[in-house]
């Protein structure tokens, strides 16, 4: 039995972890992949207080070790159900707990054409920080107009020959501070107004075919693809504990509480208007704080 089971490793379930084992309670982590969450593919982040400048990498080793020496457990075992009395049944074992912390995150959001899949780590990759490095003098396109898209493109020109930032509007969603370094970079060709409507290859992306809004189509002859559209939440299967909005965000009652007693939402997977590394361990620490007073006056 623990007190607090925390489901997702990223910057919230850390956070949550970290508030609650300084509480002295018995937590447990799950996670379904790697510690870290989306953070941890950031090149560089440089909006957290405090911290002028850290790779997203080295932020979320920090956090983890800091959790973990304190002596929070973690075991990497996808959740395929939770029950309202607190049961979380995972791919491997079955656990119970006073409370329920669900920091899930979101996950790449994907183009949805064709060979997507099957190229992925053949030329198709959601990570510039993870495989830019097979880039080295080569040319690359990155897809999207979001901080990811903008921050991926300054760290693939110190490495990539050629970078095409292609997005489908001529506004960024991404931050000014970006857009302002990118025009300096010689080897970064905006492509704007642009969707990506075909990945071409035999077994390995040889090239991509755009159309731009005037409906002119052409190709694009790359050697790598990084797509960065934006995330998608993964929370079908806490459909039965809590209510999600129409894009598959978790929906709370203030922030943290959800319709079921006990179980409690942070960070990205939550409905919420700012989706940012300060704001994930926001709700992880409210969170936490929360679920352990609540557990008090219940007991
Ligand atoms: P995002 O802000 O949601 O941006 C997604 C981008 O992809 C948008 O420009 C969107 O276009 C485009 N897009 C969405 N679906 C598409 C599709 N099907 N085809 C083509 N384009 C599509 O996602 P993000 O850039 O991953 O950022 C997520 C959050 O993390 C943000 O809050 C961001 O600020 C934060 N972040 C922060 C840092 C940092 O501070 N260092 C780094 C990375 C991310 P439209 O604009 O036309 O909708």
């Amino acid at each position: 039995m623990y007190d607090i089971i925390i489901i997702g490793a990223g910057p919230a379930g850390l956070t949550s972890a970290l508030y609650a084992i300084r509480a002295r309670k018995k937590v447990l982590i799950l996670e379904s992949k790697a510690y870290g969450g989306q953070i941890i593919n950031a090149s560089k982040i440089e909006n957290y207080p405090g911290i002028e400048s850290i790779s997203g990498f080295d932020y979320a080793t920090n956090l983890y070790n800091q959790v973990t020496k304190l002596g929070a457990e973690i075991k990497y075992e996808s959740v395929i159900r939770v029950e309202s009395d607190k049961t979380v049944i995972t791919n491997n074992n079955q656990y119970k707990a006073k409370a329920i912390i669900i920091a899930t995150g979101a996950e790449n959001r994907k183009l949805n054409i064709e060979h997507e899949i099957e190229l992925i780590g053949k030329g198709v990759s959601y990570c510039a920080t993870c495989d830019g490095n097979f880039y080295k003098d080569k040319i690359v396109a990155i897809n999207g107009g979001g901080n990811t898209a903008l921050d991926d493109a300054l760290y693939l020109s110190d490495i990539a020959k050629q970078v095409y930032l292609i997005h489908r509007r001529d506004e960024f969603r991404g931050e000014n501070y970006y857009l302002e370094e990118i025009r300096h970079k010689k080897n970064i060709k905006l492509v704007l107004n642009t969707n990506i409507i075909a990945l071409n290859g035999n077994n390995r992306l040889e090239s991509i075919t755009i159309r731009d809004n005037k409906n002119n189509i052409k190709q694009l002859k790359i050697d790598g693809l990084f797509i960065a559209i934006g995330q998608v939440p993964n929370n079908k299967i806490f459909t039965n504990i809590v209510d999600i909005d129409e894009y598959g965000y978790i929906k709370s009652l203030d922030g943290v509480h959800t319709k079921t007693d006990g179980i409690y939402v942070a960070g990205d997977t939550r409905v919420k208007d700012l989706r940012q590394l300060t704001t994930a361990v926001s709700d992880g620490s409210i969170a936490a704080t929360i679920a352990i007073k609540e557990m008090k006056g219940s007991n």
